[in-house]
């Protein structure tokens, strides 16, 4: 039988991104119970992924996982980072604000970060990942899959010649932040 783990995050798209990664494993993993409802005022992602790990302990009463993630431009000291999810009103609006900030700047290095936070059921830490992507912003957007700011988000791993919107879900958890922070996650919980 698979050991049941709770995903800290309210949506239903990462939760299935995380299992399709997670396929294979021993780990199923659902989603909080009602009333799951962090406060992310951490100030770096591993912060945040903690807080979020921590309230879906105490809710569900069960070894609990968070991830935080964002982007990182170099050009812009870092930013938006924690703050990637409200920079600007929509997803359009976010990457419309990026590119428009950016403009000429021809220093385009950037890269997906993603903090993981594992936690028993009273909240202690079990472990505590990081999982990167590095890339560069392109000029201008290109493709329709993923989410956020994969369509201005060209990858290394495929030499900057797609956009994380133009990869399959299969192709993006391969290189992925999230994905590469979840392989740390698994290799952890199947040694312990
Ligand atoms: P959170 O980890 O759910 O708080 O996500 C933070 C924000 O970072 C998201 O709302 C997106 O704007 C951005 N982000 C995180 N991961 C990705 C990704 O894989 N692709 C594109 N944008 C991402």
């Amino acid at each position: 039988m698979k050991q049941t783990i709770v995903f800290a995050t309210g949506n239903a798209h990462k939760l299935q991104e995380i299992n399709e990664i997670a396929q294979g494993s021993d780990i199923e993993f659902i989603l909080p119970p009602d009333g799951f409802n962090p406060i992310e005022d951490g100030k770096t992602f591993e912060e945040n992924s903690l807080i979020k790990a921590r309230e879906a302990a105490h809710v569900s009463g069960n070894v609990s996982l968070a991830d935080d993630s964002g982007l990182c431009v170099e050009a812009l000291g870092g930013a938006p980072g924690i703050h990637s999810a409200r920079y600007a009103q929509t997803a359009q609006a976010r990457i419309d604000k990026l590119l428009g900030v950016l403009k000429d700047e021809t220093n385009r290095k950037a890269k997906f970060v993603c903090a993981m936070t594992l936690v028993d059921k009273d909240g202690n830490i079990l472990f505590q990942t990081r999982g990167e992507c590095q890339g560069e912003i392109s000029y201008t957007q290109s493709g329709t899959n993923g989410f956020g700011y994969d369509p201005v988000f060209l990858t290394k791993d495929t030499e900057y010649k797609k956009t994380m919107a133009e990869m399959s879900e299969e192709e993006k958890n391969k290189i992925s932040h999230r994905g590469r922070a979840l392989r740390k996650v698994l290799e952890y919980l199947n040694n312990n």
